[in-house]
């Protein structure tokens, strides 16, 4: 009998071994563009960083990324980088702005329309 295995991988900013589904995927793509990897399956060079701003800075500021994806990463890309992080992460604390529960009870009336009596 032996335990499952939780598969780990390093994050790019804070160097510690988490499991891969806690961390978020950063990928760059064949034709080199950078982006956050959310579904888990892009195409590419992919390296991985905690969902936070402060990971993902570290990883910046040590150029980790850089290294890891053999080659420059702009600026702007970054912005991207650091403005999806939140909304990709997964859901663990830290509730920010704003709470998903828009509309839950909108209109129950949706389907009066049906012309079930033919
Ligand atoms: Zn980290």
């Amino acid at each position: 009998m032996r335990q499952k295995k939780i598969p780990l991988r390093m994050c790019t900013g804070c160097g510690q071994m988490k499991p891969k589904r806690e961390l978020v995927r950063v990928v760059k793509s064949p034709e080199g563009e950078v982006s956050l990897d959310t579904g888990g399956r892009k195409p590419g060079r992919g390296a991985y960083v905690c969902p936070d701003a402060a990971c993902l800075k570290a990883a910046r500021k040590a150029r980790r990324f850089e290294r890891a994806f053999q080659g420059p990463i702009p600026a702007e890309v970054w912005e991207r980088l650091e403005q999806e992080l939140p909304a990709v992460a997964p859901s663990s604390g830290t509730p920010s702005a704003a709470p998903p529960r828009a509309d839950s009870h909108a209109n129950p009336r949706d389907k009066e329309a049906a012309p079930d009596d033919a």
